[in-house]
């Protein structure tokens, strides 16, 4: 997957620099299966890489300098490097720029380089292209600074990009499953160990899909929302005594449910039975028995939208689209407001399910839907 797409962006890179590339990296966008706001609090995720991918053309160029181009974006950038850091770099360009900034905390040396972007994870539709943008620019930054790092400290270098160049305080699971993903697999990953298990996704060998229900309604209202739901579960845990939402059980819940208060008990009771369900949710799969997932999605997005509250009119109408048009089980994925549900189908139903969804949005005066399969696929590589 990829290996035709190398052709235009090495071409692209040609173009612009005057010489061929060294190599041209990928990195794919990723869903969620389940696990949603529980990575700051330390807690457990099952997200999957998808056959949507960000590429990377680049080669090294003396003279301190990165340049950056992307098919995608504008405008492109010339940078010194030495100049790159927090708060110095806008736009699309802090991505890949933050990412050269932090492996140069690490101790790669770079010299200078020339990078050109083509990717297609939809941008802003809640299947992570930042992630996708990062973990491609850093294989590819890795590589060719002769960088001795493993995978999963490249994830941690690509969010700290993020968080401290672009300015998003993201966890880290969409770096790991972008660098970490596998082919029909999902990444079980403890977002406080850092530890992460491949469990077997074989979705076609089911007689499944996973649908992707694009609401296109942006991400409205989701920086502030994000940043009190964070700030909700911080003083539920100090409330509750615990270091994270990932120690509180139920019964710690309900002994102090008076001082958590309301929202407070439901903030806290979604990341409780959220971490409970990606643990029931990894039983089945290690069992083979992904048709029995549906309940864990269907209670995970009724959690997502009555006790977390991050749903939307249009989220909620695709998930209940999808199930009333046959669906094993759906959710929203991502922050929530808005971006994208999922929807685990019988192959055989997944048109219907898109119709569903798209006359449910026309029904309701929303804008249509983007509805697309997505496939488990391999984590960050070097296609050429
Ligand atoms: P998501 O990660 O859900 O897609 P984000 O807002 O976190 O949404 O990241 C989207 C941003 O990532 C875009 O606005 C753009 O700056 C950058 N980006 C993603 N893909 C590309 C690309 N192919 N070329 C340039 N920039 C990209
Ligand atoms: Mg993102």
């Amino acid at each position: 997957m990829g290996a035709d797409r190398v052709g235009p962006v090495a071409a692209a890179f040609r173009e612009r620099t005057g010489r061929d590339p060294e190599g041209v990296w990928a990195a794919p966008g990723r869903v969620n299966l389940i696990g949603e706001h529980t990575d700051y609090n330390d807690g457990f995720v099952l997200p999957a890489a998808i056959d949507r991918l960000v590429l990377v053309a680049a080669g090294r160029r003396a003279g301190g300098r990165l340049r950056l181009w992307s098919l995608q974006a504008e405008p492109p950038a010339d940078l010194e490097l030495a100049g790159i850091g927090p708060g110095t770099v806008g736009g699309w360009a802090a991505y890949p720029a933050g990412v050269a900034w932090a492996l140069g905390q690490a101790g790669v040396e770079l010299g200078g380089a020339d990078l050109v972007v083509d990717g297609d994870v939809p941008a802003g539709s809640g299947l992570s292209s930042s992630a996708a943008l990062e973990c491609a620019t850093a294989t590819a930054l890795a590589d060719l600074g002769g960088a001795d790092l493993d995978r999963a400290d490249l994830a941690g270098l690509a969010r700290r990009a993020e968080n401290e160049v672009v300015g998003v305080p993201s966890g880290v699971m969409d770096q790991m499953v972008s660098m970490l993903g596998r082919a029909g697999h999902a990444l079980f990953l403890d977002t406080r160990s850092l530890g992460a298990e491949q469990v077997p996704l074989p979705l076609e060998a089911a007689g499944l899909c996973l649908v992707v229900i694009d609401t296109r309604a942006g991400h409205r209202l989701v920086d502030g929302a994000y940043a009190d739901r964070r700030a909700a579960c911080q003083a539920a845990a100090a409330v509750l005594g615990v270091p994270a939402l990932r120690d509180a059980t139920p019964a710690l819940l309900e002994r102090y449910a008076t001082a958590l208060g309301d929202p407070g008990l439901r903030r806290a009771r979604h990341v409780v039975t959220e971490n409970a369900r990606v643990l029931a949710a990894v039983e089945l799969l290690r069992a083979g028995d992904l048709d029995r997932l549906g309940p864990l999605l269907a209670a995970s997005h009724a959690s997502l939208r009555d006790d977390y509250e991050v749903s939307s009119p249009e989220l909620d109408t695709a998930v209940e689209a999808a199930v009333a048009a046959g669906a094993v089980g759906a959710r929203m994925t991502g922050a929530g407001f808005g971006g994208s549900a999922i929807a685990l189908v019988e192959t055989a139903l997944a048109g219907r399910v898109a119709d569903r969804a798209r006359d449910a949005f026309a029904a309701a005066g929303f804008g249509p839907p983007q509805v697309t399969a997505v496939v488990p696929s391999d984590g960050a590589r070097r296609l050429a």
